[in-house]
């Protein structure tokens, strides 16, 4: 063989290696380039924001991608925008933007209907009561029925409760029911109580029938005793109800919420929920706790969870004690300014049966307790059958006053404090009358609950307070009220810090929910609800937390509220 024939052979084979290199090369370039373009492909991206994911590092980014209504990606502004090809994007211009927040107790129905009724929450005086009342009535002069909500005689100068004389002057032919602005106590007036055939022999357990002292009704109902009349009420037609709660809805996504808990509907109420989202007529997501009657909470054991991305049902709320507010709270001593120690609503051996009953199911349960014996009671009660409480999730809701000897509960069982900091500035100016000095060290303690539990989730219990959770997150963080007292802060040793009480209304209070692996967090993965904010939270001064507006509310990648 001649050199050159070799070198000719060689050179052939070199070429044809050549070929296959560039064929193998330009196959995995392509296929790169497919996957990328594949890949370019979303709904939305947002850019040019101060996101706060509120991941387990709390970390900041300036951008996020979102396909079929989820995070699929989070970046800054440079390696998203080149990236990913978008149907459509939004400039944040800088604004900070937040996992969409949750109330981690709320009613949403009670919300609603008082929309359709008369909203006495404010009235500065039992006159201004009436006025609101008799506004309402030259409105709608065929209603059988008045009802009403808010009143609170904390705010009036004598703070003495009402007595139902003082509406029958006005309202002689016109039944009046109204709730006391914590719902645990209403006010009836005589034609109401004509209506349901009350009289003054009536008896019932875990709640009072106000009678003065020559034994005749004085109007007020306190908790067990209020369905005594409210259950002759009409419910508002199925129509209407939809129109009140698409209306409270308005309100609650103009402030950021995503994703409301729902602390208590009735089985009719939760058919009709379920409805109303099968008709995609609701667009907040609701995680509705069942009312813990017998009749309930055979029928939710009986039907199992029900879960759709939307509602969620697989928790029953039961209710140990009253409030503070109308001195139904059940307290281990009695109160500071009155002889009784307020009462529980059942017996402890009927909690006792029920919470067993729950233990063996796969529910979650959820008990608004107030006073430190009824917390006492619920804890040690959850204590003794709850089996794998930290995968249970059991809550306390409110959590209002601890003895110093139940705080390590939370820890020890696993029981979650769902808190409520606006309710720490609102009863601040009169708890201590009712408890007195040394029970107010256990007294909406949250910074002491969340170092038991290591998480708190945080609501307002709207409409019993207002919806905004940037109240919350005010009072939570400051202590204070809207004009800024008390200067020094009520109770500040329970402050909380701005990154715990922004995970109390996010990823928090979705782990309260069973929701944490898929909300609470702008994560990839993760359902696309979130909150574009006028000013950061985490940095503004105090005085304006509260004034700071919602620009946009998103959920799912959708907008569901823009200013
Ligand atoms: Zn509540």
């Amino acid at each position: 063989m001649q050199g050159s024939q070799l070198f000719r052979i060689l050179d052939s084979i070199k070429k044809r290696q050549m070929r296959r290199i560039q064929t193998l090369l330009l196959l995995i370039l392509s296929l790169l380039f497919i996957r990328c373009t594949t890949n370019k492909e979303v709904d939305l991206i947002v850019f040019n924001a101060k996101v706060y994911t509120v991941d387990s590092a709390f970390r900041q980014v300036e951008a996020f991608a979102i396909k079929n209504g989820v995070f699929i990606d989070i970046g800054s502004t440079e390696s998203i925008k080149s990236k990913y090809n978008a149907k459509a994007s939004i400039d944040a211009l800088g604004k900070p933007i937040y996992p969409g927040f949750y109330d981690a107790h709320a009613h949403f129905f009670m919300f609603a209907d008082l929309l359709a009724q008369v909203d006495l929450n404010g009235s500065a005086s039992f006159r201004e009561v009436v006025t609101r009342l008799q506004r309402y009535q030259q409105a709608n002069p065929d209603k059988l029925w008045i009802v009403g909500g808010g009143w609170d005689q904390n705010l009036w100068k004598d703070k003495s409760f009402p007595n139902k004389d003082s509406l029958d002057k006005y309202f002689p032919n016109t039944a009046v029911f109204l709730s006391r602005v914590d719902y645990h106590a209403a006010l009836v007036n005589a034609k109401a109580i004509e209506l349901a055939k009350l009289d003054s022999n009536e008896k019932v357990d875990g709640g009072v029938i106000g009678k003065d002292s020559l034994g005749h009704l004085t109007g007020i109902l306190v908790d067990n005793a209020i369905s005594l009349v409210s259950r002759y009420i009409p419910d508002p037609e199925e129509r209407e109800r939809l129109l009140s709660l698409r209306k409270a809805q308005d309100s609650l996504l103009s402030v950021g919420l995503t994703t409301i808990v729902d602390a208590g509907l009735s089985s009719e109420e939760l058919e009709q929920l379920k409805k109303f989202y099968q008709q995609d007529s609701l667009k907040i997501r609701d995680y509705a706790m069942v009312a813990g009657n017998p009749t309930n909470i055979d029928r939710a054991i009986n039907d199992g969870f029900y879960e759709t991305d939307r509602l969620s049902i697989r928790s029953i709320k039961l209710m140990a004690d009253g409030a503070l507010g109308s001195r139904g709270a059940c307290l281990l001593d009695h109160y500071h300014d009155a002889p009784s120690r307020g009462f529980l609503l059942h017996s402890p051996e009927e909690f006792d049966a029920v919470i067993k009953k729950l233990a063996a199911s796969n529910y979650q349960v959820n008990t608004h307790a107030i006073g430190d014996s009824a917390n006492r009671l619920i804890l040690d009660t959850y204590g003794k059958y709850l089996k794998n409480g930290e995968k249970r999730r059991w809550r306390i809701e409110h959590a209002q006053i601890i003895s110093p000897n139940d705080f390590t509960k939370f820890a020890q069982f696993h029981i979650i404090p769902s808190v409520q900091p606006t309710h720490a500035t609102s009863d601040m100016y009169w708890a201590e009358e009712r408890l007195g000095p040394d029970r107010m060290k256990g007294a909406y303690a949250y910074k002491d609950l969340l170092e038991q539990y290591g998480k708190l989730a945080l609501g307002s219990d709207f409409p019993v307070e207002h919806f905004n959770p940037l109240y919350g997150f005010h009072a939570a963080v400051a202590r204070v009220d809207k004009t800024g007292f008390p200067q020094q802060g009520f109770q500040m040793e329970n402050a909380i810090s701005r990154e715990q009480a922004l995970r109390g209304m996010t990823t928090w209070a979705a782990f309260s929910c069973f929701q944490e692996k898929k909300r609470g967090s702008i994560e990839p993965g993760k359902d696309a609800d979130f909150v574009i904010l006028d000013d950061d939270i985490m940095i503004a001064p105090v005085e304006q937390l509260r004034t700071i507006k919602t620009l946009q509310t998103v959920i799912a990648g959708e907008t569901v509220f823009q200013r």
